[in-house]
Protein backbone atom coordinates (compact mmCIF):
# COMPACT_ATOMS: atom_id res chain seq x y z
CA UNK A 1 0.00 0.00 0.00
CA UNK A 2 1.55 3.29 -0.84
CA UNK A 3 1.65 6.14 1.48
CA UNK A 4 -0.45 9.27 0.17
CA UNK A 5 0.76 12.56 1.25
CA UNK A 6 -1.06 15.17 -1.14
CA UNK A 7 0.03 18.43 -1.18
CA UNK A 8 -1.91 21.10 -3.17
CA UNK A 9 -0.82 25.32 -3.81
CA UNK A 10 -3.26 27.08 -1.78
CA UNK A 11 -4.14 30.51 -3.30
CA UNK A 12 -4.39 31.93 0.21
CA UNK A 13 -1.52 31.12 1.30
CA UNK A 14 0.78 31.16 -1.77
CA UNK A 15 2.26 27.79 -0.51
CA UNK A 16 1.82 24.51 -1.02
CA UNK A 17 0.08 22.83 1.76
CA UNK A 18 -0.65 19.08 3.12
CA UNK A 19 -4.31 18.52 1.91
CA UNK A 20 -6.38 17.30 5.22
CA UNK A 21 -10.04 17.69 4.39
CA UNK A 22 -12.45 19.03 7.18
CA UNK A 23 -14.24 15.81 7.76
CA UNK A 24 -11.68 12.39 6.89
CA UNK A 25 -12.39 10.36 3.87
CA UNK A 26 -15.10 13.15 2.42
CA UNK A 27 -14.15 16.34 0.34
CA UNK A 28 -16.17 19.30 -0.85
CA UNK A 29 -15.21 20.63 -3.92
CA UNK A 30 -16.85 23.98 -5.63
CA UNK A 31 -16.05 25.42 -9.12
CA UNK A 32 -17.00 28.19 -10.59
CA UNK A 33 -18.73 26.99 -14.02
CA UNK A 34 -20.22 28.72 -17.17
CA UNK A 35 -21.57 32.16 -18.39
CA UNK A 36 -23.76 30.63 -20.67
CA UNK A 37 -24.31 33.17 -23.25
CA UNK A 38 -21.73 32.01 -25.55
CA UNK A 39 -19.60 29.01 -26.45
CA UNK A 40 -17.62 28.03 -24.23
CA UNK A 41 -13.61 28.91 -25.04
CA UNK A 42 -10.97 26.70 -25.45
CA UNK A 43 -9.68 28.74 -22.37
CA UNK A 44 -12.64 27.46 -19.85
CA UNK A 45 -12.01 24.17 -21.23
CA UNK A 46 -8.66 23.96 -19.93
CA UNK A 47 -9.27 24.88 -16.25
CA UNK A 48 -12.59 22.24 -16.41
CA UNK A 49 -9.91 19.44 -17.21
CA UNK A 50 -7.57 20.45 -14.57
CA UNK A 51 -10.80 20.49 -12.19
CA UNK A 52 -11.54 17.38 -13.42
CA UNK A 53 -8.35 15.54 -13.71
CA UNK A 54 -8.83 16.94 -9.38
CA UNK A 55 -11.99 15.57 -9.14
CA UNK A 56 -10.86 11.90 -10.41
CA UNK A 57 -7.31 11.79 -8.29
CA UNK A 58 -9.02 12.67 -5.32
CA UNK A 59 -12.11 9.61 -5.78
CA UNK A 60 -9.20 7.66 -6.83
CA UNK A 61 -7.21 8.28 -3.37
CA UNK A 62 -10.64 6.93 -2.22
CA UNK A 63 -12.53 9.92 -1.06
CA UNK A 64 -15.97 10.65 -1.54
CA UNK A 65 -15.97 13.86 -3.07
CA UNK A 66 -19.45 16.22 -3.68
CA UNK A 67 -18.50 17.99 -6.53
CA UNK A 68 -20.67 21.19 -7.28
CA UNK A 69 -20.29 23.34 -10.53
CA UNK A 70 -22.70 25.99 -10.71
CA UNK A 71 -23.93 27.46 -13.95
CA UNK A 72 -24.31 31.13 -14.25
CA UNK A 73 -27.59 32.41 -15.93
CA UNK A 74 -28.08 35.48 -14.94
CA UNK A 75 -26.21 38.31 -12.92
CA UNK A 76 -22.99 38.32 -15.04
CA UNK A 77 -22.67 41.79 -16.29
CA UNK A 78 -20.82 42.94 -18.79
CA UNK A 79 -18.05 44.68 -16.73
CA UNK A 80 -16.66 43.58 -13.61
CA UNK A 81 -17.65 46.92 -11.91
CA UNK A 82 -21.71 46.32 -11.95
CA UNK A 83 -22.11 48.14 -14.96
CA UNK A 84 -22.92 47.43 -18.78
CA UNK A 85 -25.60 44.62 -19.70
CA UNK A 86 -26.46 41.28 -18.44
CA UNK A 87 -24.76 39.32 -20.55
CA UNK A 88 -27.57 36.31 -21.20
CA UNK A 89 -30.11 39.31 -22.21
CA UNK A 90 -27.47 41.03 -24.56
CA UNK A 91 -27.66 38.05 -26.57
CA UNK A 92 -30.89 37.36 -25.94
CA UNK A 93 -31.69 41.05 -27.72
CA UNK A 94 -28.89 40.51 -30.15
CA UNK A 95 -30.32 36.94 -31.75
CA UNK A 96 -34.38 38.12 -31.07
CA UNK A 97 -34.66 35.01 -28.39
CA UNK A 98 -35.96 34.27 -24.97
CA UNK A 99 -33.04 34.64 -22.57
CA UNK A 100 -33.73 31.24 -21.01
CA UNK A 101 -33.50 29.66 -24.76
CA UNK A 102 -29.89 31.43 -24.79
CA UNK A 103 -29.12 29.88 -21.64
CA UNK A 104 -30.68 26.30 -22.72
CA UNK A 105 -28.91 26.09 -25.97
CA UNK A 106 -24.99 27.02 -24.49
CA UNK A 107 -25.30 24.58 -21.62
CA UNK A 108 -26.33 22.02 -23.96
CA UNK A 109 -23.39 23.36 -25.73
CA UNK A 110 -21.48 23.23 -22.81
CA UNK A 111 -22.04 19.58 -21.58
CA UNK A 112 -21.36 18.28 -25.25
CA UNK A 113 -17.83 19.98 -25.47
CA UNK A 114 -17.03 18.33 -21.90
CA UNK A 115 -18.53 15.13 -22.61
CA UNK A 116 -16.19 15.11 -25.86
CA UNK A 117 -13.55 15.87 -23.63
CA UNK A 118 -13.90 12.91 -21.51
CA UNK A 119 -14.71 15.30 -18.23
CA UNK A 120 -16.92 13.37 -15.64
CA UNK A 121 -20.17 15.16 -14.75
CA UNK A 122 -20.27 17.22 -11.42
CA UNK A 123 -22.37 15.78 -8.77
CA UNK A 124 -24.62 18.81 -8.76
CA UNK A 125 -24.89 21.73 -11.30
CA UNK A 126 -27.00 24.66 -9.96
CA UNK A 127 -27.74 27.43 -11.66
CA UNK A 128 -28.21 31.05 -10.45
CA UNK A 129 -31.87 31.46 -11.49
CA UNK A 130 -32.63 28.62 -9.73
CA UNK A 131 -31.69 30.22 -6.08
CA UNK A 132 -32.77 33.33 -5.88
CA UNK A 133 -34.63 33.16 -2.86
CA UNK A 134 -31.79 31.64 -1.05
CA UNK A 135 -29.20 34.91 -2.50
CA UNK A 136 -32.07 37.48 -1.22
CA UNK A 137 -31.70 35.47 2.53
CA UNK A 138 -28.11 35.91 2.30
CA UNK A 139 -28.65 39.99 1.30
CA UNK A 140 -30.82 40.04 4.37
CA UNK A 141 -28.23 38.45 6.37
CA UNK A 142 -25.40 40.58 5.02
CA UNK A 143 -27.83 43.77 5.54
CA UNK A 144 -28.63 42.70 8.84
CA UNK A 145 -24.57 42.39 9.91
CA UNK A 146 -24.61 46.47 8.84
CA UNK A 147 -22.44 45.53 6.06
CA UNK A 148 -24.36 46.15 3.10
CA UNK A 149 -26.41 49.10 2.72
CA UNK A 150 -29.72 49.91 0.44
CA UNK A 151 -29.69 52.59 -2.18
CA UNK A 152 -32.66 53.38 -5.01
CA UNK A 153 -33.56 49.46 -5.34
CA UNK A 154 -30.28 48.32 -5.42
CA UNK A 155 -28.17 46.83 -2.37
CA UNK A 156 -24.14 47.47 -2.05
CA UNK A 157 -21.46 45.12 0.15
CA UNK A 158 -19.49 48.11 1.79
CA UNK A 159 -16.19 47.00 1.77
CA UNK A 160 -14.54 49.16 3.95
CA UNK A 161 -16.46 48.78 6.51
CA UNK A 162 -15.95 45.15 6.50
CA UNK A 163 -12.40 45.99 6.17
CA UNK A 164 -12.49 47.44 10.00
CA UNK A 165 -13.49 43.84 11.44
CA UNK A 166 -12.04 41.77 8.47
CA UNK A 167 -9.44 41.47 5.99
CA UNK A 168 -10.42 42.21 2.03
CA UNK A 169 -8.28 41.88 -0.50
CA UNK A 170 -6.09 38.35 1.16
CA UNK A 171 -7.03 36.26 -1.75
CA UNK A 172 -5.46 38.37 -4.40
CA UNK A 173 -3.04 39.90 -2.20
CA UNK A 174 -4.38 43.13 -2.54
CA UNK A 175 -4.23 45.88 0.22
CA UNK A 176 -7.61 48.31 0.74
CA UNK A 177 -5.16 51.37 0.51
CA UNK A 178 -3.72 50.78 -2.84
CA UNK A 179 -7.52 49.54 -4.16
CA UNK A 180 -8.74 52.66 -3.08
CA UNK A 181 -5.62 54.40 -4.93
CA UNK A 182 -5.63 52.47 -7.89
CA UNK A 183 -9.38 53.08 -8.88
CA UNK A 184 -11.25 55.86 -10.36
CA UNK A 185 -13.54 58.26 -8.17
CA UNK A 186 -17.20 57.96 -8.74
CA UNK A 187 -18.36 60.24 -11.38
CA UNK A 188 -21.86 61.15 -9.79
CA UNK A 189 -23.90 58.04 -11.87
CA UNK A 190 -23.14 55.13 -9.63
CA UNK A 191 -25.36 54.70 -6.46
CA UNK A 192 -21.99 52.99 -5.06
CA UNK A 193 -20.69 54.84 -1.60
CA UNK A 194 -17.09 53.68 -2.39
CA UNK A 195 -15.95 52.77 -5.78
CA UNK A 196 -14.73 49.01 -4.54
CA UNK A 197 -18.60 48.24 -3.35
CA UNK A 198 -19.77 45.67 -4.74
CA UNK A 199 -23.71 44.96 -6.01
CA UNK A 200 -25.09 42.30 -3.83
CA UNK A 201 -28.59 42.97 -6.08
CA UNK A 202 -29.23 45.43 -8.72
CA UNK A 203 -32.10 46.91 -9.34
CA UNK A 204 -33.69 46.22 -12.53
CA UNK A 205 -34.62 49.27 -15.02
CA UNK A 206 -38.00 48.78 -16.63
CA UNK A 207 -36.25 47.59 -20.26
CA UNK A 208 -34.67 44.77 -18.37
CA UNK A 209 -36.58 41.54 -18.41
CA UNK A 210 -34.26 39.37 -16.49
CA UNK A 211 -36.06 40.08 -13.59
CA UNK A 212 -37.48 39.15 -9.99
CA UNK A 213 -39.03 40.46 -7.14
CA UNK A 214 -37.35 41.48 -3.61
CA UNK A 215 -37.92 43.11 -0.23
CA UNK A 216 -35.93 46.18 -2.32
CA UNK A 217 -37.99 45.88 -5.60
CA UNK A 218 -37.48 44.15 -8.88
CA UNK A 219 -34.11 43.49 -9.45
CA UNK A 220 -31.55 40.70 -10.09
CA UNK A 221 -28.82 39.37 -7.76
CA UNK A 222 -25.31 40.02 -8.32
CA UNK A 223 -23.16 38.18 -10.00
CA UNK A 224 -20.45 37.18 -6.79
CA UNK A 225 -23.54 36.45 -4.73
CA UNK A 226 -24.42 33.38 -6.76
CA UNK A 227 -21.45 31.01 -5.96
CA UNK A 228 -21.91 32.47 -2.24
CA UNK A 229 -25.62 30.89 -2.16
CA UNK A 230 -24.83 27.68 -3.85
CA UNK A 231 -21.50 26.62 -2.29
CA UNK A 232 -22.70 27.24 1.33
CA UNK A 233 -25.84 25.76 0.70
CA UNK A 234 -24.43 22.14 -0.68
CA UNK A 235 -21.53 21.69 0.69
CA UNK A 236 -21.82 24.53 4.27
CA UNK A 237 -20.65 26.97 6.07
CA UNK A 238 -17.05 25.92 5.55
CA UNK A 239 -15.79 23.49 2.50
CA UNK A 240 -12.70 22.37 1.57
CA UNK A 241 -11.39 23.12 -2.27
CA UNK A 242 -13.05 26.50 -4.52
CA UNK A 243 -11.66 26.19 -7.38
CA UNK A 244 -11.67 28.59 -11.01
CA UNK A 245 -9.57 29.83 -13.79
CA UNK A 246 -6.95 32.62 -12.51
CA UNK A 247 -8.89 35.42 -13.57
CA UNK A 248 -11.66 34.95 -11.33
CA UNK A 249 -9.25 35.54 -8.60
CA UNK A 250 -10.47 39.44 -8.32
CA UNK A 251 -12.62 40.48 -7.64
CA UNK A 252 -14.83 37.55 -7.75
CA UNK A 253 -13.19 34.93 -4.96
CA UNK A 254 -12.42 38.09 -3.37
CA UNK A 255 -16.24 39.05 -2.89
CA UNK A 256 -16.87 35.58 -2.37
CA UNK A 257 -15.10 35.07 0.83
CA UNK A 258 -16.20 38.79 1.72
CA UNK A 259 -19.86 37.66 1.39
CA UNK A 260 -19.44 34.50 3.55
CA UNK A 261 -17.37 35.72 6.22
CA UNK A 262 -19.85 38.68 6.98
CA UNK A 263 -22.64 36.07 7.25
CA UNK A 264 -20.59 33.21 8.83
CA UNK A 265 -18.12 35.12 10.48
CA UNK A 266 -15.32 32.64 9.32
CA UNK A 267 -13.26 31.60 6.36
CA UNK A 268 -15.41 29.94 3.91
CA UNK A 269 -13.02 27.65 1.89
CA UNK A 270 -10.14 25.50 3.13
CA UNK A 271 -8.12 25.14 0.07
CA UNK A 272 -8.01 27.71 -2.76
CA UNK A 273 -6.72 26.39 -6.01
CA UNK A 274 -6.56 28.26 -9.43
CA UNK A 275 -6.03 26.94 -12.91
CA UNK A 276 -3.97 28.90 -15.19
CA UNK A 277 -4.81 30.12 -18.51
CA UNK A 278 -4.36 29.00 -22.02
CA UNK A 279 -2.52 30.85 -25.16
CA UNK A 280 -2.62 30.62 -28.82
CA UNK A 281 0.39 30.81 -30.71
CA UNK A 282 2.13 32.80 -28.14
CA UNK A 283 -0.28 34.94 -27.30
CA UNK A 284 -3.58 35.63 -25.10
CA UNK A 285 -6.73 34.52 -26.61
CA UNK A 286 -9.20 36.90 -26.97
CA UNK A 287 -12.52 37.28 -29.71
CA UNK A 288 -11.62 41.05 -30.45
CA UNK A 289 -7.92 40.49 -31.67
CA UNK A 290 -9.19 37.00 -33.59
CA UNK A 291 -6.56 35.25 -31.74
CA UNK A 292 -8.99 32.60 -29.99
CA UNK A 293 -10.23 29.18 -31.45
CA UNK A 294 -13.47 27.39 -30.43
CA UNK A 295 -13.06 23.59 -29.42
CA UNK A 296 -15.32 22.07 -32.07
CA UNK A 297 -13.22 24.12 -34.82
CA UNK A 298 -10.09 21.82 -33.73
CA UNK A 299 -12.10 18.71 -33.67
CA UNK A 300 -13.45 19.39 -36.96
CA UNK A 301 -10.27 20.99 -38.49
CA UNK A 302 -12.43 23.81 -40.05
CA UNK A 303 -10.30 26.79 -38.82
CA UNK A 304 -7.58 29.31 -39.87
CA UNK A 305 -5.27 28.74 -36.87
CA UNK A 306 -4.26 24.64 -38.18
CA UNK A 307 -4.02 22.50 -41.02
CA UNK A 308 -5.24 19.55 -39.87
CA UNK A 309 -8.11 18.27 -37.01
CA UNK A 310 -7.29 17.13 -33.65
CA UNK A 311 -9.38 14.66 -31.50
CA UNK A 312 -10.53 16.02 -28.44
CA UNK A 313 -8.69 13.33 -26.21
CA UNK A 314 -5.23 14.40 -27.97
CA UNK A 315 -5.99 18.01 -26.91
CA UNK A 316 -7.43 16.71 -23.71
CA UNK A 317 -3.67 15.01 -23.82
CA UNK A 318 -1.97 17.93 -24.77
CA UNK A 319 -3.14 20.42 -21.86
CA UNK A 320 -2.80 17.45 -18.79
CA UNK A 321 1.21 17.39 -20.20
CA UNK A 322 1.34 20.90 -18.37
CA UNK A 323 0.73 21.76 -15.01
CA UNK A 324 -2.40 23.44 -14.28
CA UNK A 325 -1.07 26.16 -12.78
CA UNK A 326 1.26 27.28 -15.35
CA UNK A 327 0.41 29.23 -18.88
CA UNK A 328 0.13 26.63 -21.48
CA UNK A 329 0.52 27.62 -25.32
CA UNK A 330 -1.34 25.70 -27.73
CA UNK A 331 -0.14 25.87 -31.31
CA UNK A 332 0.37 23.34 -34.06
CA UNK A 333 3.65 21.79 -33.37
CA UNK A 334 2.67 21.20 -29.80
CA UNK A 335 -0.35 19.62 -30.77
CA UNK A 336 1.68 17.36 -33.09
CA UNK A 337 3.94 16.45 -30.62
CA UNK A 338 0.93 15.42 -28.72
CA UNK A 339 -0.78 13.65 -30.91
CA UNK A 340 2.43 11.42 -31.52
CA UNK A 341 2.93 10.91 -27.80
CA UNK A 342 -1.07 9.55 -27.20
CA UNK A 343 -0.39 7.07 -30.04
CA UNK A 344 2.84 5.83 -28.55
CA UNK A 345 0.96 5.38 -25.28
CA UNK A 346 -2.34 3.75 -26.36
CA UNK A 347 -0.03 1.43 -28.44
CA UNK A 348 2.12 0.12 -25.86
CA UNK A 349 -0.78 -0.11 -23.78
CA UNK A 350 -2.44 -2.49 -26.17
CA UNK A 351 1.26 -4.96 -26.67
CA UNK A 352 1.81 -4.93 -23.19
CA UNK A 353 -2.34 -6.62 -22.44
CA UNK A 354 -0.80 -9.29 -25.79
CA UNK A 355 2.59 -9.90 -24.36
CA UNK A 356 2.80 -12.88 -22.45
CA UNK A 357 4.06 -12.88 -19.19
CA UNK A 358 6.99 -14.86 -18.06
CA UNK A 359 11.02 -15.03 -16.59
CA UNK A 360 12.05 -11.74 -15.72
CA UNK A 361 14.49 -10.45 -18.42
CA UNK A 362 13.53 -6.77 -18.86
CA UNK A 363 15.50 -3.75 -15.72
CA UNK A 364 12.81 -2.39 -14.55
CA UNK A 365 11.96 -1.94 -11.19
CA UNK A 366 7.95 -1.40 -10.96
CA UNK A 367 7.71 -0.79 -7.53
CA UNK A 368 9.75 1.83 -7.97
CA UNK A 369 8.01 2.93 -11.01
CA UNK A 370 4.85 2.77 -9.12
CA UNK A 371 5.76 5.04 -6.19
CA UNK A 372 7.25 7.89 -8.11
CA UNK A 373 3.83 7.93 -10.55
CA UNK A 374 1.68 8.47 -6.78
CA UNK A 375 4.65 11.29 -6.00
CA UNK A 376 3.87 13.30 -8.81
CA UNK A 377 0.33 13.30 -8.57
CA UNK A 378 0.43 13.63 -4.49
CA UNK A 379 2.80 16.90 -5.47
CA UNK A 380 -0.07 19.38 -6.41
CA UNK A 381 -1.65 16.77 -9.28
CA UNK A 382 1.56 17.06 -11.19
CA UNK A 383 0.56 15.65 -13.85
CA UNK A 384 3.24 16.42 -16.38
CA UNK A 385 5.38 14.60 -14.32
CA UNK A 386 2.96 11.46 -14.23
CA UNK A 387 2.81 11.37 -17.94
CA UNK A 388 7.04 11.68 -18.07
CA UNK A 389 6.63 8.40 -15.88
CA UNK A 390 4.56 6.65 -18.07
CA UNK A 391 6.77 6.86 -21.09
CA UNK A 392 9.54 5.38 -18.71
CA UNK A 393 7.27 2.38 -18.97
CA UNK A 394 6.69 2.96 -22.69
CA UNK A 395 9.70 2.76 -22.97
CA UNK A 396 10.39 -0.49 -21.36
CA UNK A 397 7.62 -2.35 -22.92
CA UNK A 398 8.89 -1.35 -26.42
CA UNK A 399 12.15 -3.00 -25.71
CA UNK A 400 10.76 -6.21 -24.23
CA UNK A 401 8.74 -6.33 -27.26
CA UNK A 402 11.24 -5.08 -29.51
CA UNK A 403 13.28 -7.87 -28.51
CA UNK A 404 10.90 -10.29 -27.87
CA UNK A 405 12.19 -10.05 -24.22
CA UNK A 406 9.49 -12.23 -21.41
CA UNK A 407 8.48 -10.06 -18.56
CA UNK A 408 8.72 -10.79 -15.24
CA UNK A 409 5.32 -12.15 -14.38
CA UNK A 410 4.67 -9.42 -11.46
CA UNK A 411 6.12 -6.68 -13.79
CA UNK A 412 3.43 -7.36 -16.04
CA UNK A 413 0.74 -7.78 -13.72
CA UNK A 414 1.56 -3.75 -12.09
CA UNK A 415 2.31 -2.26 -15.55
CA UNK A 416 -1.20 -3.96 -17.14
CA UNK A 417 -3.22 -2.91 -14.31
CA UNK A 418 -1.62 0.35 -13.31
CA UNK A 419 -1.18 2.10 -16.66
CA UNK A 420 -4.38 2.20 -18.21
CA UNK A 421 -5.69 3.23 -14.42
CA UNK A 422 -3.15 6.07 -15.03
CA UNK A 423 -3.98 6.98 -18.69
CA UNK A 424 -7.89 6.54 -18.05
CA UNK A 425 -9.20 6.89 -14.59
CA UNK A 426 -6.55 9.30 -13.02
CA UNK A 427 -5.82 11.58 -16.23
CA UNK A 428 -9.05 11.08 -17.94
CA UNK A 429 -8.11 9.91 -21.61
CA UNK A 430 -9.93 8.16 -23.35
CA UNK A 431 -9.67 5.71 -26.24
CA UNK A 432 -10.22 6.78 -29.58
CA UNK A 433 -12.75 5.54 -31.69
CA UNK A 434 -11.64 4.59 -35.39
CA UNK A 435 -12.77 7.71 -36.74
CA UNK A 436 -9.54 9.63 -35.06
CA UNK A 437 -7.48 11.94 -36.88
CA UNK A 438 -4.72 9.87 -37.02
CA UNK A 439 -6.14 6.85 -38.28
CA UNK A 440 -7.48 8.79 -41.15
CA UNK A 441 -4.21 10.49 -41.92
CA UNK A 442 -2.33 7.33 -41.75
CA UNK A 443 -4.96 5.64 -44.63
CA UNK A 444 -4.35 8.88 -46.36
CA UNK A 445 -0.78 7.82 -46.64
CA UNK A 446 -1.82 4.24 -47.23
CA UNK A 447 -3.86 5.11 -49.84
CA UNK A 448 -1.31 7.71 -51.42
CA UNK A 449 1.07 5.54 -51.39
CA UNK A 450 -0.80 2.60 -53.64
CA UNK A 451 -1.81 5.04 -55.93
CA UNK A 452 2.27 6.22 -56.38
CA UNK A 453 2.60 2.21 -57.10
CA UNK A 454 0.01 2.21 -59.36
CA UNK A 455 1.17 4.55 -61.70
CA UNK A 456 4.51 3.08 -61.64
CA UNK A 457 2.76 -0.16 -62.73
CA UNK A 458 0.85 2.00 -65.92
CA UNK A 459 4.50 3.68 -66.68
CA UNK A 460 5.72 0.01 -67.10
CA UNK A 461 2.58 -0.65 -69.19
CA UNK A 462 1.54 -3.54 -65.78
CA UNK A 463 -1.98 -3.18 -66.50
CA UNK A 464 -2.58 -6.48 -64.39
CA UNK A 465 -1.31 -5.10 -61.44
CA UNK A 466 -2.46 -1.04 -61.91
CA UNK A 467 -5.97 -2.93 -62.17
CA UNK A 468 -5.91 -5.42 -59.49
CA UNK A 469 -4.63 -2.15 -57.03
CA UNK A 470 -7.66 -0.05 -58.35
CA UNK A 471 -10.69 -3.33 -57.98
CA UNK A 472 -9.03 -4.50 -54.48
CA UNK A 473 -9.41 -0.55 -53.40
CA UNK A 474 -12.90 -0.40 -55.09
CA UNK A 475 -13.65 -3.54 -52.54
CA UNK A 476 -12.61 -1.89 -49.87
CA UNK A 477 -15.31 1.10 -50.29
CA UNK A 478 -12.01 3.21 -52.09
CA UNK A 479 -12.63 4.77 -55.16
CA UNK A 480 -9.57 5.76 -57.11
CA UNK A 481 -10.86 8.38 -59.77
CA UNK A 482 -8.44 9.74 -62.27
CA UNK A 483 -8.30 13.48 -63.52
CA UNK A 484 -5.82 16.11 -64.62
CA UNK A 485 -4.48 16.75 -61.94
CA UNK A 486 -3.67 13.60 -60.83
CA UNK A 487 -5.64 10.59 -59.38
CA UNK A 488 -7.88 11.26 -56.17
CA UNK A 489 -10.02 9.10 -53.88
CA UNK A 490 -13.37 8.94 -52.28
CA UNK A 491 -14.68 7.20 -49.51
CA UNK A 492 -18.01 4.87 -49.15
ZN1 LIG B 1 -18.14 31.80 -8.94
Amino acid sequence: MIDHSLVVLNSLSGKKEPFRSIKPGYVGMYVCGPTVYSNVHLGNCRTFISFDLIYRYLNHLGYKVRYVRNITDAGHLENDEDTGEDRIAKKARIEKIEPMEVVQYFTVDFHQILKKFNNLPPGIEPTATGHIIEQIELIKKILKEGLAYQVNGSVYFDVLKFNETYQYGKLSGRKIEELIHNTRKLDGQSDKKNPQDFALWKKAEPQHIMRWPSPWGDGFPGWHLECTAMSTKYLGESFDIHGGGMDLKFPHHECEIAQAEAINKKPPVKYWLHANMLTLNGKKMAKSTGNNILPMDIFTGKNDKFSKPYSPQVVRFFMLQAHYTSVLDISQDALDASEKGYQRLMEAVNKLAKHQSGELKGEFDTDKWLKNCYAAMDDDFNSPLLIAHLFEAVKFINLIIHEDHPINYNQWKILNKMLPVFIHEVLGIGVEKESSSLAKEKLKQTVGLLIDLRNKARINKDFETSDQIRNQLKEYGIHLKDGKEGTNFTFD
